[in-house]
């Protein structure tokens, strides 16, 4: 009966990640009635409402025809999914905002980094130090669980930066910094405990799209993107991780 209301509300939080992911970009502030990002004409309400703008518009603006990105329906449903996935494991409890959360994080850096190659220093660094100051009150997180994932995440993705800017120093950076920030969130919100799944997952992720690309290129596609955003797939590692086993980690089967 809950998840009437759970699944709706997962679809509104969709529609306000999307808002951040349209605007955060575009540094424009989130209290302006929503405009086409093209011809400025300002919105109708039912134009943005999660997931229903998008199928009415079929896809395209009403006022000028522009395309309206795939990603942000994607957004509105695997925020909807995330958020019904995390109430049938946490019920309304503070787990339950807490990786609600963590998981807005996740979609919004891993949306703008996929359309932009770019994840915000301050935002991640930011909601790292958050989940370090909240670890105490959270079931199966610590303040040391936060702070050690953090230190180690850290140091990690550093040495896999500076080992990229030696392997690649012609192309442009595969692993930016914003990269290193994003580990550093990983590991606060996760705790050191849920690291390294958290983190496998993501490259696992990130080595099969990279295997599929090089497929599709060799087949002649030329159209094929040079590079991946690897950021992207960290976040949509971490959050299936999280949507699987909760920062319990995964159960020893006995
Ligand atoms: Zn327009």
């Amino acid at each position: 009966m809950d998840l009437f209301l759970v699944a709706p509300a997962g679809l509104l939080l969709g529609g306000f990640l999307n808002l951040i992911i349209i605007r955060l970009p575009r540094e424009q502030g989130l209290g302006e009635w929503p405009r086409c990002t093209r011809c400025k004409q300002r919105l109708a309400w039912w134009q943005f409402l999660p997931l229903f703008g998008w199928l009415l518009q079929g896809g395209r603006a009403r006022c000028c025809g522009r395309r309206l990105s795939v990603i942000h329906p994607i957004i509105d449903l695997l925020t909807a999914a995330t958020l019904v996935l995390l109430y049938l494991q946490h019920h309304l409890s503070i787990s339950l905002f807490y990786s609600a959360a963590v998981a807005s994080v996740l979609i919004v850096t891993g949306a703008i980094d996929w359309q932009h190659r770019l994840i915000y220093t301050l935002p991640t660094l930011g909601a790292a130090l958050a989940s370090v100051v909240v670890a105490f009150a959270i079931p199966f997180h610590s303040l040391l669980n936060a702070l050690a994932g953090l230190l180690i995440a850290g140091i990690l993705f550093v040495i896999f930066y500076v080992l990229a800017k030696f392997l690649f120093p012609a192309h442009r950076a595969p692993f930016g910094l914003g990269d290193v920030y994003l580990g550093m969130f990983i590991g606060a919100a996760l705790g050191l405990t849920n690291l390294p799944g958290a983190l496998l997952y993501g490259m696992l992720l990130a080595g099969a799209f990279s295997a599929i690309l090089v497929v599709v290129r060799r087949i002649g596609k030329r159209d094929v993107p040079q590079y991946i955003s690897y950021g992207t797939f960290l976040c949509i590692g971490a959050l299936i991780y999280l949507l699987l086993w909760g920062l319990a980690g995964p159960r020893p089967v006995v």
